[in-house]
């Protein structure tokens, strides 16, 4: 990391970039895997215990007060938070199945380097400033995303948060209850998100408006409706050799087919539809499978648009199953409505960074779900991206350049001092 302060990014005290640089080079090898690059930070892992442990000891270094909520959120707090109309920043260290370095961890580091920017400067809060890591973010291990900002927020009750199974069948309470956490305490936390006047998020670009507006720091307007669906083909297993096609119910079949009519759907739509999962059964090279099962990804810029594409993708899907004597059952397991951000928010830092710095900080929507726009409807809320030069998320290719990330931290501290000192 670079000390020069990078220009149009306000002004900077000259350990921020230093502080950044550190924080980040701790992090960098927890839970990265040698053979694909990528991070493998799974829901109460011991990696990701080890990213805990990270943020509680640069919680305490700072002399911050630290504490893990009832759904297992990391929080450290500057000031008491019982004053309420805290300032909160913050994001996740989780990660998807070899994914990049940024998504998530760029937002937790830039939170605490913005915090010891904010002292460099001398700067008087007169608000309590928090910074939290929501737990399971990504939803890899157990299939439902950001389920520590949708269990406080009450979006996940208990019952259905107790069911949740990762691929080797363990519950989400016996995976709590294994890296130490109580269970029986999850569930909704009103009392702990009252506290809180403002949240912002800091998270990379996963797209590439920033790059090619050639900006370095952007601010959210909304996040697409999204969700998961899941799609059980079932057939009947039979030998690869002996089994004549005519006699098949090949339930592979028809999966490939719907697999292509999410991409016509969502290309006639101009929205996002993705299979990124499947599973087979009984999975053997030389067996017709008798199950597939596979996940949908959905996304786009309004609810309408989103219930056309999953609407033609289910349509067509039974069409291909009856056709080749295979049975379909479609279920929802997810799903996030549009998350418009608090517009006085929204404004609130465009004057910010407008007056602080003379960045220039585009408005934009995004297809990514995040924490932020889980607690968009109990906080005001609003979020901060970082230019990302691939435009590529969820991969190793995932990248952000330094003097970037030092203008996010520097546009953060705007923020929170500006909010925070209101
Ligand atoms: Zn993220």
């Amino acid at each position: 990391m670079s000390g020069d302060r990078p220009a149009g990014a306000g002004p900077s005290s000259p350990s921020t970039a230093p502080s950044f640089h550190e924080m980040w080079r701790e992090l960098l090898p927890i839970g990265r895997h040698p053979g694909s690059g990528g991070y493998r930070r799974f829901a109460w892992t011991d990696r990701d215990a080890e990213c805990r442990d990270w943020f509680e000891v640069q919680a305490r270094a700072r002399g911050l007060a630290y504490e893990v909520d009832r759904n297992g959120n990391q929080w450290a707090w500057l000031g008491d938070p019982a004053a309420g109309d805290a300032v909160v920043t913050g994001s996740h260290l989780d990660s998807v199945p070899d994914g990049g370095a940024f998504d998530g961890p760029l937002g937790v580091v830039s939170a605490f380097a913005a915090l010891d920017e904010l002292r460099g400067r001398g700067a008087r809060l007169t608000k309590p400033l928090g910074i939290v890591n929501f737990g399971d973010e990504e939803g890899a291990r157990f299939g439902l995303a950001c389920v520590g900002s949708r269990l406080a927020a009450g979006q996940l009750t208990v019952e259905h948060a107790h069911r949740l199974t990762d691929g080797d069948g363990i519950t989400l309470p016996r995976a709590m209850e294994a890296a130490g956490h109580d269970p029986d305490a999850i569930g909704a936390d009103p009392e702990r998100l009252a506290r809180i006047g403002a949240f912002v998020e800091l998270h990379v670009e996963q797209g590439r408006a920033l790059d090619l507006s050639g900006d370095r720091v952007g601010i959210a307007s909304a996040i697409w409706p999204h969700g998961r669906w899941r799609f059980d083909f079932r057939g009947e297993a039979n030998h690869a050799g002996t089994t004549r096609l005519a006699d098949r119910r090949d339930p592979m079949l028809p999966y490939a087919e719907t697999v292509l009519a999410a991409r016509r759907e969502a290309r006639l739509a101009g929205a996002v539809a993705t299979f990124g999962k499947i599973a087979v059964e009984p999975n053997g090279v030389n067996a017709i499978p008798s199950l597939v099962r596979g996940w949908l990804d959905s996304r786009a810029p309004g609810q309408d648009t989103l219930d056309t594409v999953v609407g033609g993708i289910e349509k067509a899907a039974r069409e291909y199953a009856e056709a080749h004597g295979v049975d379909l059952d479609v279920v929802r397991e997810s799903f996030t409505p549009v998350v418009e951000f608090d517009h006085a928010l929204r404004d609130e830092l465009a004057r910010i960074l407008g007056a602080e710095s003379d960045l220039k900080v585009p408005v934009l929507g995004t297809g990514a779900g995040h924490d932020a726009g889980i607690l968009s409807g109990t906080v005001p809320t609003a979020m901060l991206f970082v230019r990302n030069p691939t435009g590529v998320s969820h991969s190793p290719a995932e990248f952000a350049a330094e003097d970037d990330c030092v203008a996010g931290v520097l546009a953060l501290a705007d923020v929170l001092e500006g909010l925070a000192s209101r």
